[in-house]
């Protein structure tokens, strides 16, 4: 992330010290650097250069609302998975007309919501769904957009680390039987078709079970045109990875080069649905050590962040780097990041090896993207306050919660 830098041993985030952020804002702390969110942004619109295109933020990533209002203002559109990601499109000036709506489980309250919005399309991901959409589509009567999500099945001992594009996984339609949904939706009086959707799977980092997958669904798409289906718009699901430790991420231009190549010559409408490489390399989680415990053959570096801040570690095994916000002489120690949080998997790192005291700040590296949006308030913690970054200043996004916040639905009650 070349928008951090270390000047005389203290690191900055652009123009910002991030000792000062944690000054002035408190810890646990997710500080976002605005250039690094246009840069990454940038890097698709220049892919898809020449091409019919549209970027859809994956919502779910990161869904602040001054987060979306940036990318709303990129020109971007938005793919969302719950009417609640909606509202927050809506909320922070994205155009209804820009959003694709993903997700195995709408309710048909979602599907009203998003129909009287006007969405750009339903990515439909079962039969069933399409007959539910399609019933509540003529009650309002209007017309639903819609593509399925196939599943192209690229073969996982080629590609093993391919997770949702696999025959038994829940999410899409087997792409054997995409032809016959389509028929059934073309005979339909309340939906159009739009387009077809495939997302294989998140973080990946190399682009060959990407290309195979798209090779598929043009397949798909061609002999859709030949029994008369034509397609607006091809949708080819998220983003390519990022770099959390050693990882090399995919050249954006060969990316370029591989979209290039397959849509030359074609004129449907590209939709790409990135969302962790747009905001996870922009942002860092800033936390400041309470307590430094050295055990028997372990030592603990306590922190005030904890898995309900940054819950990838906990919850996939993630790894992501964590430095010293201030360089210092200390010999360096062999230890455990962890957060005060009471489970053994509160972990935000493993086996690292820190040069640090208490009452110091660390960084944890690369936590843009499914960060504070998968945060919650377990063991009763306010959940962190957010920043974001612009060369020399600096902007308050969302506020540490209270715990009078957290307390405010609930009710003592009395039989
Ligand atoms: C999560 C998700 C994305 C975003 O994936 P990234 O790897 O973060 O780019 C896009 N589309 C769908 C349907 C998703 O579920």
């Amino acid at each position: 992330m070349n928008h951090l830098q270390r000047k005389d041993g203290r690191l900055f985030l652009e123009e910002v010290a991030l000792e000062d952020l944690a000054r002035q804002y408190g810890t646990p702390l997710y500080a976002y650097s605005l250039a690094a969110l246009n840069d990454a942004y940038l890097a698709y619109e220049q892919a898809l250069s020449g091409l019919p295109h549209l970027i859809c933020y994956a919502v779910k990533a990161n869904g602040s609302l001054a987060i979306l209002q940036h990318f709303a203002r990129c020109g971007a559109g938005f793919d969302i998975v719950s009417g609640g990601e909606l509202a927050r499109v809506l909320a922070a000036g994205g155009a209804a007309g820009k959003v694709v709506f993903s997700g195995v489980g709408k309710t048909a309250a979602e599907m009203r919501m998003a129909l009287q919005a006007g969405i750009r399309c339903f990515n439909v991901e079962s039969e069933s769904e399409l007959e539910r959409l399609n019933r509540v589509a003529g009650e309002l009567g209007k017309s639903a957009p819609v593509s399925f999500r196939v599943n192209p099945d690229v073969d996982p001992k080629t590609h093993p680390y391919i997770s949702t594009g696999l025959k038994q996984n829940k999410f899409g339609v087997p792409i054997s039987q995409a032809p016959a949904l389509y028929r059934r939706a073309a005979e339909m009086d309340n939906v159009t078709i739009h387009g077809v959707d495939c997302h294989i799977g998140s973080q990946l980092t190399d682009l060959s079970p990407i290309a195979d997958a798209l090779d598929r669904v043009l397949a798909l798409a061609d002999s859709l045109a030949v029994a008369g289906i034509k397609l607006r718009h091809i949708d080819i699901g998220g983003g390519v990875g990022i770099r959390y430790q050693d990882e090399t991420p995919p050249d954006m231009a060969v990316y370029r080069e591989m979209l290039q190549s397959r849509f030359a010559g074609r004129d449907e409408e590209i939709i790409v649905e990135p969302g962790r490489s747009l905001v996870g390399e922009a942002g860092v989680l800033l936390t400041r050590i309470e307590y430094i415990k050295q055990g028997e053959g372990k030592n603990f570096v306590i922190v005030d962040a904890a898995m309900n801040d940054l819950m990838r570690p906990a919850l996939y095994d993630a790894y992501h780097d964590i430095v010293p916000v201030q360089e210092s002489a200390t010999p360096p120690l062999a230890c455990d990041v962890v957060g005060p949080v009471c489970e053994t998997g509160d972990f935000i790192g493993l086996g690292r090896h820190l040069a640090v005291r208490e009452g110091e700040l660390l960084a944890v590296l690369a936590a843009g993207a499914y960060g504070m949006s998968m945060s919650s308030n377990y063991n009763t913690r306010p959940r962190a306050a957010e920043v974001v970054v612009n060369k020399n200043e600096i902007r308050l996004i969302r506020e540490r919660e209270t715990i009078e916040g957290l307390m405010a639905g609930e009710r003592l009650v009395s039989w």
